[in-house]
């Protein structure tokens, strides 16, 4: 049931607001300013605090509860990034305004770049990508410069394992190269097999998710990244799970040659609704110079106390990939984020992220099939179908919802059929992870006993199951003015 207006709550006559009391003369509006027909809705402040907060809380997120959202990492993002980040200093810069009057936000960016190359291993990193998919691009941009300044215009394959986010094969397309799907092996790595058949001349790079979709380490990476180094490729590392690894180990030490970090993700950025996130891009020796930019570097010259910093473009930089600087708002709150933890902190969140993930595994696995049953890392996929029924993921999903728990990533990674993928991350203490278990416990007793309630849910929600697609696809919009509803599609 829809809730109503502002426009269909509004009484003519009631009125929100005290104006001051007049403290310079009284003169008319110009004409056509003042207007009796404008529409807005007339309401007291009592009902517009109620409507809103009402609405507000039909809202789901972090902050409401436990958001296991595979994939994605919605850990509890600390408050106090929140308010460095409106600090006006950093906040009311404009970025336009010539560099060296804001020389305290090119040193966060200069640190923040310098720290997310220390946590990954790389020789330089890029702030410019304004997501991880942009960060993809970015890198594969990046590759072919590489690849053509040899004279190697022929490699326009990339390696993608099955396993990977759609994201890959989709920034791939748009680069204008061809994706070659690489299959997982029974234990959930790549098939070395089909990896060395594929690795020839026409190989760009072998996109590497690590760990990868599944939750899972790759068991022989060394052996990966040497096939495909041996063929001349390069191997471009997607480190939107780097919330299992930062502080533990430094990808690029491995031999990756880029890798994006999903700053919104790892690095503690509110990122529900689509933004604003960012993607900076680490690059080894080799690719350092292909980085977009503007980058932050440090003034030679300046004395060691006192360091002067300048933006600075790599010699055969692809260019830019961002408006101005990137999304600098996630630069403070990430730049907080690492520094309120250090690197103790860090490491210590990656340890309780894979381990309240393995908690959760072992503790569902009799209930809900694991088919890659081994140690996982940040996150893991079990199927969504109880053993002797027939509901869906997506019920098991929406009948979670009546329990007060955001539901996991349905039907991803798409190897695993009805695929549940499970993030607790390390935010959340064992009585959630025990109440989330319970929740799971329940679900699968329902749909053996009643699995109807499972195929109708959610029931305790303030709307019941929706039809997503149409949902996307024909977008129910209020007019401001009116307040009229208008349909689209
Ligand atoms: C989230 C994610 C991406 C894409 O990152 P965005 O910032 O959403 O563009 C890529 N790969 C994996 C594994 C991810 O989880």
């Amino acid at each position: 049931m829809a809730e109503p207006t502002v426009y269909e709550l509004s009484v003519a006559g009631r009125q929100g607001v005290d104006l001051p009391l007049l403290d310079v003369p009284e003169s008319p509006l110009p004409d056509g300013l003042a207007r009796a027909d404008n529409g807005l809705p007339e309401l007291a402040q009592l009902d517009v605090v109620r409507h809103f907060l009402a609405l507000s809380q039909r809202n789901f997120g972090v902050d409401t509860g436990f958001y296991p959202l595979g994939s994605c990492t919605m850990k509890y993002n600390p408050k106090i990034t929140e308010e460095l980040a409106r600090l006006p200093g950093f906040a009311r810069s404009h970025p336009l305004q010539p560099p060296e009057t804001v020389p305290g936000n090119l040193a966060l960016m200069h640190q923040l770049q310098q720290w997310l190359a220390e946590i990954g291993g790389f020789a330089a990193v890029s702030l410019q990508p304004a997501a991880g998919a942009q960060g993809e691009l970015t890198a594969l941009l990046m590759m072919r410069a590489y690849h053509a300044e040899r004279g190697e215009t022929g490699r326009n394959q990339v390696l993608i394992p099955d396993a990977a986010h759609g994201t890959n094969p989709a920034s791939t397309a748009m680069a204008g190269l061809d994706v070659l799907e690489i299959p997982s092996d029974s234990r959930g790595n790549i098939d070395r097999q089909a990896l060395r058949a594929a690795c020839d001349d026409t190989v760009l790079a072998l996109m590497l998710t690590l760990p990868n979709t599944l939750g899972l380490f790759e068991e022989e990476i060394a052996e990966v990244i040497d096939l495909v180094h041996g063929c001349g490729g390069l191997v471009y590392g997607d480190g939107a799970n780097m919330n299992a690894l930062a502080g533990v180990m430094r990808p690029g030490e491995l031999g990756l040659d880029l890798m994006h970090y999903n700053l919104h993700k790892t690095f503690a950025t509110p990122h529900g609704g689509g933004g604003p996130g960012s993607g900076p891009l680490g690059a080894s020796d080799r690719l350092r110079d292909y980085l977009p930019g503007p980058i932050v570097v440090a003034k030679p010259g300046a004395a060691l106390e006192a360091p002067e910093y300048a933006f600075s473009t790599p010699d055969k930089s692809i260019g830019r990939m961002c408006t101005y600087f990137g999304n600098f708002g996630v630069f403070v709150r990430s730049h907080a984020y690492i520094r309120m933890l250090g690197a103790a902190g860090l490491r210590d969140n990656s340890y309780h992220a894979v381990l309240n993930a393995n908690y959760l595994r072992v503790k569902l696995r009799e209930l809900y099939p694991v088919p890659f049953d081994r140690l996982n890392m940040h996150e893991f996929v079990c199927q969504g179908r109880p053993e002797g029924s027939d509901v869906r993921a997506l019920d098991v999903s929406k009948r979670l919802m009546d329990f007060g728990f955001h539901p996991p990533t349905n039907y991803f990674p798409l190897i695993v059929p009805e695929a549940l993928m499970i993030e607790p991350t390390e935010t959340e203490n064992k009585e959630t992870l025990d109440a989330f278990a319970a929740a799971m416990g329940s679900i699968a007793e329902e749909a053996l006993a009643t699995p109807e309630r499972l195929r109708t849910a959610p029931h305790e929600t303030p709307v019941r199951r929706l039809d997503e697609v149409q949902a996307a696809r024909q977008l129910v919009l209020i007019d401001p003015v009116t307040g009229r509803t208008a349909v689209e599609g």
